[in-house]
């Protein structure tokens, strides 16, 4: 596969839907309370807004049964594009309907027809102009190394082992610049080779590809790769958990490949030098906290190798695929580098009911946030109040998009839980 499929491509997998609407539900849920794993349908409340939903109006689209109205569209927006649907389909359907796919290729055709929200439009022209969705100038993207020994890629260095990828929610969040600076000056001391992409960094095209801009987010995957074979870096580490799921799961949708370069998040790069000894944590607390795990680090961050998807059909009824070919269920995502770094920091981790690849999304994702904001805080407001009924007052996540969409909801609507970013918490535990 080196190009997503289109919504027409994707018919027979949008008909295989049996409705069974496993794909609302997380595989083994431990209590009716925390049972969803779709933030979208627990907002909406109304079939379409699940993946069954959204599939079967896919459908109706291609055969010319329904138009697009307000309604459609707007369920279309409520999707945090979380990727819980997918795994929890796996399960029983393994690779018969793949949700998953079949919402990307449904957020192309509505761009393509030109539906897509205003909002969409203006995080997508600030991609386009600005190379981040906020529109603030490219030329400040790197000031957050400002007086830092830290050389920019390319620009007449010799090649570094390890490019860092800051992403732009960290790069113009001058208020996390502290914490990121001491990390990098932490790695610096520790003899690490380093260099960063400046103001050359692209966006990871994560965004775009979420929001049906397949040809954008080929752009800047594109700049991308082509920046990090530049570099000659042999590893590329990035603080962003939404570019890490495209780096690893939507490249390969374009046949784009960082060949022999070794791609990780900042936790995994951090835990590999811990394990090594060559960074050391101290104790920040031994107060537990709850770990959420990030959609885009998790299921989502899972490789995705190319396949065939093209099944066969035997004895009139039974699917099959052509070759033997792994499965994405979203179990190899990025789950033991957090929670092994917040354990050497001296913090019990206490486990969420849904966690791991059946974690439940922030709400933050996919341009919900800024579509439909009121279902963004919805799955919010959810996910805090299962914090609460594990008994504990703080949590920690590894995404900044997640800890921040997470305490402004939490300050908002006055709910007794602290939002830690775990990169904050490694800034105070790394030994200079
Ligand atoms: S998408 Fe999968 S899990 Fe959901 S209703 Fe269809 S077959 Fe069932
Ligand atoms: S991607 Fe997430 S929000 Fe969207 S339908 Fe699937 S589970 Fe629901």
């Amino acid at each position: 596969m080196n190009s997503p499929q289109t919504l027409e491509e994707r018919s027979d997998f949008l008909a295989r839907c049996v409705r069974c609407s496993q794909c609302k539900f997380v595989p083994a849920p431990k209590s009716k309370a925390y049972a969803s794993i779709c933030p979208s349908i627990d907002y909406g409340n109304f079939h379409a807004y699940s993946a069954s939903g959204q599939l079967i109006n896919g459908l109706g689209l291609l055969e010319d049964k329904i138009q697009y109205t307000e309604e459609f569209l707007h369920s279309v927006q409520s999707c945090t594009m979380c990727g819980g649907c997918d795994s929890s389909c796996k399960v029983n359907y393994a690779e018969l309907v793949q949700p998953l796919d079949s919402l990307y290729a449904l957020r192309a055709r509505i761009v393509r027809d030109g539906h897509a929200p205003a909002t969409y439009r203006t995080l997508i022209d600030n991609l386009r102009n600005h190379g981040n969705k906020l529109g603030r100038p490219r030329a400040e993207r790197s000031r957050w190394a400002d007086g830092l020994s830290l050389a920019v890629a390319g620009a007449g260095q010799p090649a570094a082992e390890v490019l860092l990828h800051v992403g732009a929610d960290l790069a113009y969040a001058q208020d996390r610049w502290p914490g990121l600076r001491s990390i990098v000056q932490v790695l610096l001391n520790a003899g690490e080779s380093l260099v960063h992409g400046g103001t050359d960094e692209a966006p990871s095209g994560s965004l775009a590809f979420d929001l049906g801009y397949t040809e954008e987010s080929r752009a800047f995957a594109s700049a991308t790769v082509e920046q990090v074979r530049r570099s000659g870096a042999r590893t590329l580490v990035t603080f962003s958990a939404s570019a890490l799921a495209a780096f690893r799961a939507v490249y390969p949708r374009f046949g784009l490949s960082f060949g022999s370069v070794r791609v990780l998040h900042i936790t995994e790069y951090v835990h590999e030098l811990v394990a090594k000894g060559r960074l050391t944590l101290r104790v920040v607390t031994t107060d537990s906290a709850a770990y959420h795990d990030p959609c885009k680090l998790g299921r989502l961050a899972e490789p995705l190798q190319p396949h065939d998807t093209t099944l066969d059909v035997k004895m009139n009824a039974i699917y099959v695929t052509r070759t033997p070919q792994a499965l994405r269920f979203g179990n190899d995502g990025c789950y033991e580098a957090p929670r092994a770094l917040m354990g050497g920091m001296g913090m019990p981790v206490v486990e969420l009911e849904r966690n791991r690849s059946a974690s439940y999304c922030c709400g933050a994702g996919g341009g919900t946030r800024e579509a439909v904001p009121e279902a963004a805080r919805l799955a919010a407001r959810n996910r805090l109040a299962e914090v609460q009924s594990c008994g504990t007052p703080t949590l920690v996540t590894a995404c900044s998009g997640c800890a921040a969409h997470l305490s402004e909801t939490a300050r908002a609507e006055g709910i007794q839980v602290q939002v830690l970013d775990l990169l904050d918490l490694l800034a105070q535990a790394l030994q200079p």
